[in-house]
């Protein structure tokens, strides 16, 4: 007899927005040719020579539209997911001569890819040095912001404050569906992707927004020397569905029958943090974070975030919730691996539809 776990809440497959893909149909479409897009080189009068144009000019005019981020004194530069530009930077923010690798950290509960991405190579340039909070060393460092923030879904700033530390402000779940558009984010370095913003973390498509030319230059370099540039094929396609959500964002209520994007996310993240909420009071072995709720001056609204991923934290005297929870038939990741207590765990909010109810299903049948 074979038991099937609900496999939902281990990564963060944002499959959710497949259906509105599809409402799109053809509009999104890329033919490719056999003959297209064979050189290496977009854009040489481009500091980011690997950028394509029709990319670029996407990107900086859904940032416009939606109002999320400034694009404006810039250098835009494109990497395969933004997993290598964080990469990139960290190269690129290093210290070239000094005597030990600088301190990377974060604040707990911080995205649990950071660690194991820092140290992987065991770089001399850099090391990963745990939760910001607590860190006290004296020197050069670098702070890694998530905000909002992965697992927790709290709108976050950096924590260290001070003089020689430099900041990479990892924008991925800045978007109306998650959470309320305050500002405009106007940092020295800024990392966004189509991953968590449209949905297609598999075309591996991210960008990072650099003010200082020296530090884009070399994380030009980085992706130089690691892939010699980003794949066209998919630069050319993220450039397409980004325009998708610009016109249909422009066109407010419906463009061409389809509902606008954003107006689509938003409302299913609303309805499945309700039908989350519900389960989870119902249940009173469980508790969730409570976010202020904002205003949004891209929907015009006030609202609660409703963040990506459930950073779901087990009452009363369960230590281990990962495990209790797979004892009901549902896999999520335990709070160890982003930094703090196996009391938490963290659930995909962005699954098909199927997978999401089951979830939902399972965990409100379970009683103590
Ligand atoms: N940063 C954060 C905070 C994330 O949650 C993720 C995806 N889980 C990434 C970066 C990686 O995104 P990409 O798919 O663009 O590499």
């Amino acid at each position: 007899m074979s038991v099937i776990f609900l496999k939902l809440s281990w990564g963060g497959d944002p499959t959710m927005y497949e259906h509105y893909w599809q409402q799109v149909g053809e509009k999104t479409t890329v033919v490719i040719r056999g003959w297209q897009h064979m050189s290496y080189f977009s854009d040489v009068s481009n500091i980011c020579w690997f950028l394509e144009p029709e990319l670029a000019e996407e990107i900086a005019r859904v940032h416009r539209v939606v109002g999320n981020a400034v694009t404006e004194g810039r250098h835009i530069i494109v990497g395969t997911g933004s997993s290598q530009l964080f990469l990139a930077a960290l190269f690129a923010l290093s210290p070239r001569d000094g005597p030990e690798p600088v301190s990377v950290v974060s604040q707990a509960p911080f995205y649990s890819s950071y660690p194991s991405m820092t140290d992987c190579l065991k770089s001399g340039l850099y090391k990963w040095a745990g939760d910001a909070q607590s860190y006290s060393k004296e020197g050069p460092y670098i702070e890694l912001v998530t905000s909002p923030n992965n697992p927790d879904g709290n709108v976050r700033r950096s924590v260290v404050n001070r003089s020689e530390g430099t900041l990479v402000h990892d924008l991925a779940y800045y978007w109306p569906q998650y959470t309320p558009i305050s500002s405009p984010a106007d940092h020295e370095l800024m990392l966004f992707t189509v991953s968590k913003s449209t949905g297609h973390a598999g075309m591996r498509i991210g960008w990072a927004l650099v003010k200082d030319q020296e530090v884009a230059r070399r994380m030009i370099k980085f992706i130089e020397l690691n892939t010699i540039g980003v794949s066209k094929d998919s630069q050319l396609r993220a450039a397409k569905v980004l325009k998708a959500v610009s016109d249909s964002s422009e066109h407010g209520g419906t463009w061409e029958g389809v509902e606008s994007f954003f107006k689509f996310s938003y409302r299913v993240m609303a309805e499945r943090w309700k039908l989350l909420r519900e389960a989870v009071n119902s249940s009173r072995i469980f508790s969730l974070p409570e976010f202020p709720p904002a205003h949004c001056n891209f929907l015009n609204r006030v609202f609660e975030p409703q963040p990506a991923f459930a950073w779901l934290k087990c009452e009363r005297d369960i230590d281990d919730c990962e495990s209790f929870l797979r004892g009901h038939k549902i896999l999520a990741r335990g709070g160890k691996h982003f930094g703090v207590s196996p009391k938490y765990v963290r659930v995909s909010m962005l699954d098909r539809d199927n997978n999401f109810n089951l979830f939902v299903k399972r965990l409100s049948t379970i009683h103590l």
